[in-house]
């Protein structure tokens, strides 16, 4: 193939001019970019080299090589991994296959920190070389392909770039960086060496230079020792070195790793900026033999959200990488999980669908869900001082002090994930609910967990009330809390878009029901002393004409019309039956475009309100009925059917 000239896909031109633009303070990144790609090729080497072990040709150790040319300019970063044909580098190096890259690109803010972060997340690592290069080159070889399939690939990193085939001996890939002239710091030995020990140390794949050493500047003038050289330095000997690590940190000993370098590994595999919040190291022995070293991170990605998004853990046996995001190790609960397991056990050529059928791999997923499980319970134990006082926490441990406030900005970031287990994980579902954390009517921080609500519950209360709602102001503003407030009865107040789905799987917390307060009959039990309860029934007594009246103008709309004393200072509510969806639900449904059952709520007035009282003998009894039902679906975050008629009808009332 002789020299062709491709545009880049216009994604990728508008990347790298945000990437060339937008990343300067941080560099360095492009080198961990870069390595992290050469590992990844001879990761997927040895994969492939499994079934076809000629695919190492004569060089079986795999490895990764950084060398410079300060008079040329460049700094070559070589890998003897899979390579690349033709097609893949116009492919892989033109495109971005990802999707999701324009949302990429209207995330970054502008703020090159955060910027180079989303950078490493959204993994457009190899255009991070244009940082520092004005120019690119590829040389590329494809594992078990003919030396004269070679490929060279050119770009100035802005519109185009130019293929052509060409004669390599060696498999793998060659990164020519042709650096800018602001960028020549990096063509330096010991600015490598530190950039690889900060970023790649852990890389199971050896780094190697090739070492230098000084030597002493030409001698001009033999009678004067000292001031007739020419400048002397370093120079290449022609042997190499091994500088980073390279050795898998999981499998040292817990206590030869430092705190620092486990957080270093975590930023290495997550591509994560900032430390993780916590994590969990084990050696795992019995019927399956494991490693498993767990982290939870500090902050929640931007994807959080997407349910297909791959768990975080890579899968190894006995420490050869055999895969990426291995769902099947990790509920999708705990998609946020990140971290590596060594499997003693699997076989090497174990494929993703193998691995959903496997006996030890369910074994490995309810031991890392467990331990995931028993870390949170410990963030959660240790979240708060016992008293906060400064006594108390004077005497923590300094493990201990760390903890503090962990779980509420664990919870912060995750909480709601970790809610969908309660509908996924059955075996888990106890010590999931021990795990939520809810604000409630007490409490305008999310911190009340079911324990510290029972704890507070009133004499004679025999249920665990809440409320669900779109934001925390209207939970907290909702008239079905009226008679709660009033009475100091705390109810939890639950604004996660899963709330309402997630509590369809928990009725109960320690032998306590669950009870919804917009949900079922008004029914406060032992709470309402027997005065209420008579002066509700004979108010329902007095009012049954009216209510009469009230269904019949009403029943297009409502499914019944009751009298309440759930009610203080409004003069309607509207609650759904007790297995009913609630109003909120259907309406997130519907606004998800799903199908959503017609919820037909029940209508509860107070009949101590003025505005009910007037309603017998009105002679706008219908407009009345139709407000009090409409502002009822607009106080708990509704809209009439019919809006216009709405304000037709208060405007009449008005006037
Ligand atoms: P990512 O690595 O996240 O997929 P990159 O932009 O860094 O994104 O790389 C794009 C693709 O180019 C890689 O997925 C891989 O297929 C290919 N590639 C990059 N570097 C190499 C390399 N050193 N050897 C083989 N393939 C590579």
């Amino acid at each position: 193939m002789s020299k062709q000239t491709h545009a880049f896909q216009a994604e990728v031109a508008q990347l790298l001019h945000l990437v060339t633009h937008s990343l300067y303070s941080n560099q360095e990144i492009f080198l961990r970019e870069l390595i992290s790609n050469a590992s990844d090729a001879c990761d997927k080497l040895r994969f492939e080299a499994l079934n076809n072990n000629g695919l190492y040709e004569d060089a079986p150790d795999l490895q990764v090589r950084l060398s410079f040319d300060k008079a040329a300019k460049t700094l070559t970063i070589t890998d003897n991994g899979i390579g690349m044909t033709a097609q893949e580098a116009i492919d892989h190096l033109g495109t971005i296959a990802k999707s999701g890259t324009k949302d990429f690109m209207s995330k970054l803010s502008g703020d090159q920190k955060s910027d180079a972060q989303l950078i490493g997340q959204f993994g457009v690592g190899f255009y991070s070389g244009f940082i520092v290069a004005e120019k690119i080159t590829v040389e590329t070889r494809r594992a078990g392909a003919a030396a004269a399939e070679g490929v060279r690939w050119i770009s100035g990193g802005t519109g185009d770039f130019e293929v052509e085939t060409i004669t390599r001996a060696e498999r793998g890939t060659s990164v020519i960086l042709h650096l800018r002239e602001e960028a020549l710091e990096y063509a330096n030995t010991w600015k490598l060496k530190e950039i690889v020990g900060k970023y790649s140390d852990h890389i199971s794949l050896p780094i190697l230079m090739e070492k230098e050493e000084w030597q002493d500047g030409e001698l001009i003038d033999p009678n004067d020792e000292n001031g007739g050289r020419k400048p002397g330095g370093m120079v290449k000997t022609g042997e190499w070195e091994t500088i980073n690590k390279a050795s898998a940190l999981w499998t040292r000993p817990k206590k030869d790793i430092t705190d620092e370098q486990y957080a270093d590994f975590y930023k290495q595999i997550s591509r994560d900026f900032e430390a993780p919040l916590t994590w969990t190291h084990n050696r795992v022995e019995g019927s399956t033999e494991y490693t498993q070293l767990l982290y939870i991170p500090s902050k929640a990605p931007q994807d959080l959200w997407n349910r297909d998004k791959k768990a975080g853990i890579k899968l190894y046996v006995k420490r050869v990488f055999i895969m990426d995001e291995a769902e099947a190790l990790m509920p999708s609960y705990l998609r946020f999980v990140k971290g590596v397991v060594d499997s003693a056990d699997l076989p090497l050529n174990v494929s993703r669908e193998l691995l959903q059928e496997s006996r030890d791999v369910k074994a490995i997923r309810e031991g890392c869900t467990k331990r995931v499980l028993s870390m949170l319970e410990d963030l959660a134990k240790h979240d708060k001082a016992p008293e906060a006082s400064a006594e108390v926490t004077d005497v923590l441990s300094e493990e201990d002090k760390a903890k503090l406030g962990q779980y509420t900005k664990f919870y912060a970031e995750f909480g709601a994930v970790l809610k969908e287990g309660l509908g996924e994980d059955f075996g888990n579902k106890d010590r999931l609910s021990k795990l939520l954390r809810f604000a409630s009517t007490t409490s305008d921080t999310v911190s009340v967990s079911f324990a510290d609500y029972k704890a507070r519950m009133k004499e004679g209360q025999d249920a665990i009330y809440y409320i669900t709602a779109d934001t925390l102001a209207a939970a907290k503003n909702s008239p079905q809390l009226e008679v709660f407030k009033k009475k100091g009865i705390e109810v939890l107040l639950m604004t996660d878009r899963v709330d309402e789905w997630a509590l369809n799987f928990v009725h109960e917390f320690d032998g306590t029901p669950l009870q919804s307060v917009a949900k079922g009959a008004f029914d406060l039990g032992k709470l309402q002393d027997e005065e209420e309860k008579k002066a509700a029934e004979d108010a329902a007594e007095t009012f049954k004409p009216v209510l009469a009246k009230l269904k019949e103008a009403l029943k297009d709309k409502a499914e019944d019309v009751r009298v309440t004393s759930r009610l203080v200072d409004s003069p309607a509510c509207l609650v759904v039956t007790d297995d009913g969806m609630s109003m909120q639900l259907a309406r997130m449904l519907k606004q998800a475009g799903q199908q959503a059952p017609e919820v037909k709520p029940v209508l509860e007035v107070n009949p101590e309100h003025a505005l009910v009282k007037k309603l017998d003998g009105s002679v706008h009894f219908h407009d009345l009925a139709h407000i009090l039902f409409d502002q009822a679906l607009l106080a708990e975050g509704g809209l009439p059917a019919d809006p216009a008629a709405y304000v037709k009808r208060v405007n009449a009332l008005l006037s």
